[in-house]
């Protein structure tokens, strides 16, 4: 039983709720329904309409069983494919089947207003007949004996969706021996979850959230990481969020030191391990103590790098402020220092125990930082999450002046997203990670060539996005649709979508060697659709040739 299958009557929750709960546990989330969609291009209604319900039937039926012979996947299925004894048969034994529930009226309110969200002209059949709630009473009583042998039923009426996924999770732990019911995770049922990182050393809980640096030492308390803790940061996070970390701390009677040393990617050294080690030995800091990196990618990866070695390992907490810190850095576990021949040379994979974003701290990253995060968040719709990647198209604005709740949402479901591949894949041994590289190719080749100097991390990434995709285009295997959709985004969130007077030979050097060092042929991220991506190893040189030069041609 590696997955959890959703199933329950239309309007109960089954698709958002089942979000949710990938979204929780990292793992994968597929609605058979919307594959149907998907993989005919054609709506529910219209196959009713042209196939009858027995093409459907047939359909889902396919639909059913692609999605329950995966793995840790939340798989929500359409309100009828229950009665199927096949269909049953492969959900009961591939999954923890959950059922949710609603009454009649819930039913008739949930549809009644998803049809006036969606504005659609098209009437849902179940709204249609005279006495809607006589139609959802009586197909419901119909389906009842099916939905009951669920091995887990959640009345949903009065739960938000985020209650309904806790529950089903708190379910689903106790059945598959996750923890026992009467010690449960410490976060459960904590609105500020966002996900869970699953790897070889536990679970890794992402709480994202606004204000959470003021309720720091509360978390770590309930984290249970009692301290003594070291603060590290640099001095201009340091300036502004040191305090208010510390006097959390110190209320919650957690006893603290801080360590802070000057912004910028230089001190991602060697020479400042150092400094940490020696401060560390002078304050005897011991193996159960924890390190906290407070700050952006640059602090969270000397921190870590520090965590992993000093005392052959120390705790380690991830407080990341910059939006590439958040949505990147802060999930997965790489921590490097640099070296004068390559950066992040010298480090280890080391899991941090816990992560706080504090969404609100964002207010005070310089617009360009902000932007050259954006990149990463777009970039894991754009690879993984077409309903994310949409969110940039649709709520820009909101996003661009960082609307508390948009921009948390957003902040949330692209953790999540480099979650789930980090718990698939935790140490680049299986493939599946390389999809975080989209872009990333060129990328890394531009700011070598650039000398680190000139294009900030996601700002080379946009720009490698745009390569990708021309090559993309050249292999068939982008449509224009999906570059188009892209560059829109991209233009609108302020990144650069060229590189004009870059050394081409330099930046396809750069690239040669990031794959000597790999050992292997370059392997290309293409977009196949918005939201699909896969992995190439057979894209010729002069294609991507090509793609760099119409990068340095173009005049974006
Ligand atoms: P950074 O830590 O240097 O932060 C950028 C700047 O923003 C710094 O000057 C910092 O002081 C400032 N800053 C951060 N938060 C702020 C806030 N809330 N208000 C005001 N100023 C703030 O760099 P970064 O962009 O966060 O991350 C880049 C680093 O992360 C690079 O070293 C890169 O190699 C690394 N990285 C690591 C991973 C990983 O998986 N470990 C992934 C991506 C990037």
């Amino acid at each position: 039983m590696n997955n959890i299958v959703i199933t329950g009557f239309s309007g109960t929750g089954k698709s958002i709720v089942g979000r949710a709960v990938a979204r929780l546990l990292g793992w994968e989330f597929i609605d058979t329904d919307q594959e149907v969609v998907r993989q005919t291009g054609k709506s529910i209604d219209r196959i009713f309409e042209e196939d009858g319900e027995e093409g459907f039937r047939a359909l889902e039926r396919t639909a059913v069983q692609e999605a329950c012979t995966g793995d840790r996947r939340v798989v929500s299925t359409g309100g009828g494919a229950i009665v199927d004894p096949d269909n049953f048969q492969l959900m009961s034994t591939t999954g923890f089947l959950v059922s949710l529930e609603a009454t009649p009226a819930t039913i008739y309110a949930r549809l009644q207003a998803e049809q006036k969200a969606t504005f659609e002209a098209v009437v849902r059949p179940m709204l249609q007949s005279a006495s809607p709630l006589e139609r959802i009473r009586m197909l419901k009583d119909q389906r009842e004996a099916a939905y009951a042998h669920a091995q887990w039923t959640v009345h949903t009426d009065r739960l938000s969706v985020e209650e309904v996924a806790q529950e089903v999770l708190r379910a689903w732990r106790r059945f598959a021996g996750r923890g026992p019911a009467d010690q449960p995770d410490p976060f459960d049922g904590d609105a500020n979850l966002a996900a869970m990182v699953e790897t070889s050393i536990g679970s890794c809980p992402l709480l994202v959230g606004w204000d959470l640096i003021p309720r720091l030492g509360e978390i770590l308390l309930k984290a249970g990481i009692p301290g003594p803790v070291y603060l590290v940061s640099d001095d201009q996070v340091s300036s502004r969020y040191g305090r208010t970390a510390q006097r959390s701390l110190q209320e919650a009677g957690i006893e603290a030191h801080t360590f802070t040393f000057p912004s910028g990617e230089a001190s991602k050294s060697l020479s400042m391990a150092t400094a940490l080690y020696s401060w560390l030995a002078d304050r005897r800091a011991r193996r159960g103590h924890t390190l906290i990196a407070l700050g952006g990618g640059v602090t969270g990866d000397l921190t870590g790098f520090v965590a992993a070695t000093y005392n052959r390992g120390m705790g380690f907490v991830q407080v990341p402020t910059s939006l590439a810190a958040m949505v990147d850095a802060s999930i997965g576990g790489k921590t490097a220092v640099n070296l004068p021949q390559a950066k992040n040379l010298v480090g280890a994979f080391y899991q941090p125990s816990l992560v706080v974003a504090d969404v609100g701290s964002l207010q005070t990253l310089p617009h360009r930082e902000q932007m050259e995060g954006w990149a990463e968040a777009i970039k894991h719709g754009l690879i993984l999450d077409a309903d994310l990647f949409h969110i940039f198209e649709t709520q820009a604005e909101g996003l661009l002046a960082l609307e508390r709740e948009i921009t948390t949402d957003v902040i949330r479901r692209s953790m999540a997203i480099k979650a789930r591949v980090v718990s698939e894949d935790e140490r680049e041994t299986t493939g599946y990670r390389n999809l975080l590289n989209y872009g990333h190719t060129i990328g890394h080749g531009l700011e070598a060539a650039t000398e680190y100097g000139r294009l900030l991390h996601g700002e080379a990434v946009s720009i490698g996005m745009m390569g990708a995709a021309a090559i993309g285009r050249w292999m068939d295997v982008t449509p224009a649709e999906t570059v188009e959709r892209q560059e829109a985004v991209l233009r609108r969130f302020d990144l650069p979508l060229a590189c004009p007077d870059v050394d081409l030979n330099a930046v396809e050097a750069a690239m040669t060697l990031d794959k000597k060092a790999e050992g292997d042929s370059l392997r290309w991220v293409l977009l196949e659709e918005v939201g699909r991506s896969t992995v190439r190893g057979d894209v010729p040189h002069d294609v991507v040739r090509q793609a760099l030069l119409r990068l340095r041609e173009d005049s974006h």
